[in-house]
């Protein structure tokens, strides 16, 4: 029997996840080979249920989030132009696009045979929701959008955070589904707040990718049950990310002031509760770096917080800022945050100099939430150093690189090396979703550094490509000419 948690959070047993599963499974022949229109006007449809349920999707979600309805209205947006995003994409057909190349005669290699290269749909995906995003990347979010487009059925597992929100958007994605005579095993959810939920979804043999924005506890425990099953499977996690900003002596000289009042709102951005958020900013140690450090403090110690996703986010958070500002040679400017439970906590800033830094790997781990250390450094060795002692993140962002000298060249490169976004502008928080973005980077950012979680290849996460060579010219001809061959 299941056991009723609250309300909305039923904690799922093991025969309703074998039984969402089983339907999956059993629906994705159907989903994979139906007309790619059939997809796109499911995404469409959902797009357009959440849309017509704004105001009550809003309401909950702030009760369960307390993001604020603002954010929360911009999210649901966001999360409605993924959905019609992907429908697009389908309806172009591009991501399905065969690559045929005729046969060559003569011996190997310049001679070949026929090849045509086809992407098929990789099977049923499990989705773990985000408790951060609970429109954007959770039950209707960019995952699940990208892996339905691709023709993966998906099976959410429901964050905790959110479980009353994420119980009504599914139900509306239930009647959209069955409105338009879809098998209901293309959508399924299960929730709990034990993690066998989750392990038992991941180990299940009927699913074949697993989607995962969270922690890099949850995330490396859940990957090593993918890769532990007897036939291992992708596991695509988005695990955590400390975004450094590096800040020139150029980019201080006219805006410092401006600079300081957008980085403290983005450190301060959702209560800091962003995969983007900077974490660590990376500052000449010389007398505009000082009164930079000064306006960025000041502005911080503005900010206006709220509660944070749950009250476990909140005690890894003050845990966080406990281990930043251990070393004394970690000067606080703004905080340490309160240790109390209840109301919003409050941002910290820190200062360490950059060999502190180096020797102090305690210092190079995210804090999720609004706090950030500054790192004083006299050298663009020292700053490159500590980018690399930093390792994967999502972002990286260099202001005041707008002239192409030997020392900006080799800032970049470095940046480039660990990170999946590069910014020479603005601040990480925000998220384009475009054809270009790249929302990844090497691990921990990402298990899966060549993949993205945002924008257009999020779709490819879920494609599996296949040759077929000398293909009978029925299949050759359906699969170069419509990209589907029920089309
Ligand atoms: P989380 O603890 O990683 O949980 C995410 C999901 O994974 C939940 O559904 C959770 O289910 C499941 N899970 C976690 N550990 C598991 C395990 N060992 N086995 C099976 N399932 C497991 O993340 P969170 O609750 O959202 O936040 C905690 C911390 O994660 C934050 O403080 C922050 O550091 C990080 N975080 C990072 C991002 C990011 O963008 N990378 C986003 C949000 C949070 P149950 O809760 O039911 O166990």
């Amino acid at each position: 029997m299941e056991t009723l948690l609250n309300t909305a959070l039923i904690e799922s047993t093991a025969e309703k996840i074998d039984a969402l599963a089983l339907a999956a499974a059993a629906a994705a022949e159907t989903w994979a080979n139906c007309p790619r229109t059939t997809r796109a006007r499911l995404l469409d449809g959902l797009a357009a249920a959440i849309e017509a349920e704004r105001e009550t999707l809003v309401a909950i979600a702030d009760t369960e989030t307390h993001l604020g309805t603002a954010r929360l209205n911009g999210e649901l947006d966001r999360t409605a132009f993924q959905l019609r995003m992907f429908a697009t994409l389908l309806k172009e057909g591009r991501p399905f696009r065969a690559l045929d190349e005729p046969a060559v005669p003569g011996a190997p290699p310049a001679g070949h045979p026929h090849m045509t290269l086809v992407r098929v749909p990789i099977g049923p995906v499990a989705m773990f929701a985000a408790s951060n995003f609970p429109f954007a990347f959770s039950v209707l979010g960019g995952d699940t959008a990208s892996a339905l487009a691709a023709g993966c059925p998906v099976i959410v597992k429901a964050h905790p955070g959110h479980p009353q929100l994420s119980q009504r958007i599914f139900e509306l994605a239930c009647s959209v589904i069955a409105a338009q005579q879809l098998p209901a095993g293309v959508l399924g959810m299960v929730q709990g707040a034990s993690v066998d939920v989750g392990v038992s979804l991941v180990t299940h043999p009927a699913i074949c990718a697993v989607a995962f924005t969270g922690s890099f506890k949850g995330g490396t425990a859940l990957q090593a049950h993918a890769q532990a099953r007897p036939r291992p499977i992708p596991f695509y996690g988005e695990l955590g990310s400390v975004n450094p900003i590096v800040v020139l002596p150029a980019a201080l000289d006219s805006q410092a002031e401006a600079l300081a009042q957008t980085l403290a709102g983005s450190i301060a951005l959702g209560c800091g509760q962003f995969c983007t958020s900077p974490g660590i900013v990376i500052l000449p140690d010389h007398k505009m770096g000082a009164a930079f450090i000064a306006q960025l403090g000041a502005a911080l110690s503005q900010a206006d917080l709220h509660d944070m996703l749950t009250p476990g986010i909140r005690r890894l958070y003050d845990a966080g800022v406990e281990r930043l500002n251990k070393l004394e040679q970690v000067h606080p400017l703004v905080g340490p945050a309160r240790v109390a439970d209840g109301g919003p906590p409050t941002a910290y800033l820190g200062v360490v100099d950059g060999q502190t830094f180096l020797r102090s790997p305690a210092l190079h781990e995210e804090v999720f939430g609004p706090a950030c250390l500054v790192v004083k450094v006299s050298s663009m060795e020292e700053t490159i150093q500590i980018l690399q002692a930093i390792g994967g993140s999502l972002t990286a962002t260099i202001w005041g690189a707008g002239d192409s000298t030997p020392d900006n060249v080799r800032l970049v490169n470095a940046a480039m090396g660990i990170a999946g976004r590069v910014l020479f502008a603005g601040v990480p928080t925000g998220v384009a979703v475009t054809a270009a973005q790249q929302h990844g980077g090497p691990w921990p950012a990402s298990t899966q550094p060549f993949t993205t979680s945002v924008g257009h290849a999020a779709l490819d996460r879920f494609l599996r490509p296949v040759a077929l060579q000398d293909a009978p010219a029925w299949l050759a001809a359906s699969a170069a000419g419509t990209e589907n061959h029920q089309d």
